[in-house]
């Protein structure tokens, strides 16, 4: 479905990131990956399923790395039709503890940054009248939970910027959309997990048992694999009309 488009997922050498990058690349197309850690066991998964993979180290809290990612990625594919705006980190605190430089680099990783990658590939989508932006908030965008004060306001903006978003592409071919995960057993959570274990004297079985059960009334985590097939559907001519939402998949988090 997708050949000949080329994808572009930033924070998708693990997780989540890696999930919906290799459910694109399983449509055929292009990737390129951005993120920290290891390169090439990520770029290896994705070129296994037969596709061109591209890789940019831009550090998603520095705008002039992001504009050389995107001029990087138009010269290896020729534009980004596809844009996921995925790189995230977390920090867990009460408001009046909260390191004044993890509020700024949540800030700026999990919220700007899809302002200034989105900035810089609408005008290309624009003119080929046809793209996606896919924003990885959270179910953290619309419910909060104490100590994630950053985390929260980020996402809850990055679903206000989908919006808006959304709208001045209203009368193109580009839609804009958000995705809210509840738990998702990433290295991002693996921390919550362990910090709590740690706190509490749990084995990482009952931690993760107490995490879902304080929000998740699956009691199960959802996976990088079914939120790729959710970034497979936003991407699909049946989702043509699908403007500005804010898509969960948080087991009923918030139904409650
Ligand atoms: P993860 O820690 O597994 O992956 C984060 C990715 O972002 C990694 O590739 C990392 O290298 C990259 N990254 C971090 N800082 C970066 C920076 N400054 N520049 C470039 N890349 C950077 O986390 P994840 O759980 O896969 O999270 C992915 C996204 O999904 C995040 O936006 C997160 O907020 C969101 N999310 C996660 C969950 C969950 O339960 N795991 C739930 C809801 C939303």
């Amino acid at each position: 479905m997708l050949k000949g488009k080329t994808a572009l997922v930033t924070g998708s050498t693990s997780g989540i990131g890696l999930g919906i990058a290799k459910a694109l690349a399983g449509q055929g197309a292009s990737i390129v990956l951005n993120g920290f850690g290891d390169v090439e066991g990520p770029k290896a998964e994705v070129a296994a399923l037969g596709v061109q993979v591209a890789y940019h180290g831009a550090d998603m809290s520095k705008p002039a790395e992001i504009e050389d990612m995107m001029k990087f990625a138009a010269a290896q594919f020729g534009r980004v039709d596809i844009l996921v705006n995925n790189a995230g980190i977390q920090h867990v605190a009460n408001v009046e503890d909260f390191p004044v430089d993890k509020w700024d680099a949540i800030i700026a990783i999990n919220l700007s940054s899809a302002f200034h990658a989105s900035r810089l590939a609408l005008p290309a989508m624009k003119t080929a009248n046809w793209g996606r932006i896919i924003n990885l908030a959270s179910v953290h965008g619309l419910v909060a939970s104490a100590q994630k004060s950053a985390y929260v306001a980020a996402k809850h903006g990055l679903i206000g910027l989908t919006k808006v978003t959304a709208l001045e592409s209203a009368t193109t071919g580009v839609t804009c959309n958000a995705i809210c995960p509840g738990w998702v057993l990433t290295p991002l959570v693996q921390k919550q997990v362990d910090d709590k274990a740690a706190a509490n004297g749990w084995t990482n079985e009952e931690s993760i048992r107490h995490l879902l059960s304080e929000k998740e009334p699956s009691l199960q985590f959802t996976t990088p694999q079914e939120l790729g097939e959710l970034a497979i559907f936003f991407c699909s001519p049946a989702a043509n009309n699908v403007r500005g939402v804010a898509w969960n998949m948080d087991g009923g988090w918030a139904a409650q």
